[in-house]
């Protein structure tokens, strides 16, 4: 109660409702956490099955990461990389990711670090556009990126998401980004043949170059399953549509691997289950699993040669880009990874195992839609079963309804619109995913009556 007091007094937690936070005396405090359960003040144990904020794929209490971070911080905590300087962890860090990301794409070759995914995609922002600079098409400076997609909290990150409620604070989006449509078959295309849809949405992006004009367009960004923005996962034949258009018009593609990296998909990047070859990727979360903040941008090398080529200095860069203790838990992070074949794990074992457990849900009534990929899933809640139809008067209310039924229950999910989101930590075992389906149906039947009344 005191850490409550204390928090309401002095504490204004992320993207939060701090009218909410007051009625609710203060926020629920987080005190322990081991394998995938964490632990409240109040000793409720819950099952976490957002991984913290979608980062920890290693799951909770890894001593080898503690012990990294303490042995790294006592021979030597930090130093920068602005001085013609580097320490042993970031330039390993780099060729280990270069080793992951030229499983998709040997093109992909070097790594710029930052802290927070927010960052990785404002290094793309200004990266791309000084690209452009150097080859002589400074009139290449506008991103496409699509409606409801969350890339950060920063101007640019916030500016290249399509989320309209965050533009209409602070008044963005920047100039030069345009939203186009999302792959969202179960609410934007329900009943549209998936095929038809994925070539539709994809021409949008088309569309929108040829309005803007080819010549002006810089690069175009989006998650291979978009994850804040609800889960979305598009159809098989999207991403490489949108690839050709791309190379079409001689545009950069760009992945936001900030969920999707680090084997959420059941490879070490997302975009290796869409077979396609981006020219930039953004990650951060899973590359440490949240134990320490770093994120990265991997850069193809026809960009690093002009930079090579014709560059100056790159003006750019953080106090903490390279950070040696960061960079030292997230290389024993990718360790675990690699000696305990998550990856492969999410992919063939409990990735499958997901998908058929959420099959159960199929029959419930509140249920339009139970989806998911690797290790990432939602179940949308409609009033109508076969249909896409939400509550009416109360559109948008009934994930938090269940998500709160949930929390109840032992479970920690995300309610976003109306869906139930999830994203557990890749150790999780079958009978732990049984247990989230369990008790998201639970919650469902005790929503029922509250959401029809
Ligand atoms: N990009 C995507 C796809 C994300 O999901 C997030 C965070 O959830 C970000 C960028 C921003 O990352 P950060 O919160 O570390 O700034």
């Amino acid at each position: 109660n005191e850490l409550k007091k204390l928090d309401m007094a002095h504490h204004l937690p992320a993207q939060s409702d701090y009218k909410l936070q007051h009625e609710l005396g203060g926020s629920r405090i987080i005190t322990r956490a081991d394998g995938v359960f964490i632990t409240d003040a109040e000793g409720k144990s819950l099952l976490d099955g957002m991984a913290g904020l979608w980062c920890v794929n290693v799951g909770y209490g890894r001593e080898e990461l503690a012990r990294v971070a303490y042995e790294q911080m006592l021979e030597l905590p930090y130093y920068n990389t602005f001085f013609k300087t580097a320490t042993p962890p970031p330039v390993k860090l780099a060729a280990k990711i270069a080793e992951k990301m030229a499983l998709s794409n040997p093109d992909l070759t070097h790594v710029f670090f930052n802290s927070s995914g927010s960052e990785a995609n404002d290094t793309i922002f200004r990266l791309v556009r000084y690209y452009w600079e150097l080859k002589g098409e400074p009139e290449r400076t506008v991103f496409i990126s699509r409606k409801n997609a969350y890339h950060g909290s920063t101007v640019a990150g916030a500016s290249l998401g399509g989320m309209t409620f965050m533009h209409a604070q602070g008044g963005l989006p920047i100039p030069g980004i345009e939203h186009v449509e999302q792959p969202y078959h179960f609410g934007e295309g329900f009943g549209e043949d998936e095929e038809a849809f994925a070539t539709r949405v994809a021409n949008s992006i088309e569309e929108r170059i040829l309005a803007v004009g080819p010549e002006k367009v810089a690069a175009f960004i989006g998650e291979p399953v978009q994850g804040a923005g609800g889960v979305i996962i598009p159809p098989a034949s999207y991403w490489p549509k949108v690839e050709a258009i791309c190379r079409k018009y001689g545009i950069l593609l760009i992945c936001d691997e900030v969920i999707c990296g680090f084997g959420r998909l059941g490879h070490w990047f997302g975009h290796q289950h869409y077979g396609i070859k981006p020219d930039l990727i953004a990650m951060a979360k899973g590359m440490s699993s949240g134990y320490l903040p770093i994120s990265a941008v991997g850069v193809s090398k026809k960009i690093v040669d002009v930079l090579l080529e014709k560059g100056g200095d790159f003006v750019h860069g953080y106090t903490y880009s390279g950070h040696p203790t960061c960079a030292a838990v997230s290389l024993a992070n990718i360790g675990i990874m690699e000696n305990e074949g998550l990856i492969e794990r999410t992919r063939d074992v409990t990735g499958p195992y997901l998908a058929k457990a959420l099959k159960r849900l199929d029959s419930h009534p509140l249920v339009g839609e139970a989806r998911s990929l690797g290790l990432i899933g939602a179940v949308e809640i409609v009033s109508e079963k076969g249909t896409n139809k939400r509550f009416k008067g109360a559109e948008g209310t009934a994930g938090p309804i269940v998500r709160d039924l949930c929390i109840k229950n032992g479970l920690m999910v995300r309610g976003i619109r109306d869906s139930i989101v999830m994203c557990p930590p890749l150790i999780i075992t079958e009978a732990e995913i049984d247990q989230i389906v369990d008790t998201i149906e639970k919650s469902l039947n005790e929503a029922e009556p509250v959401l029809r009344a």
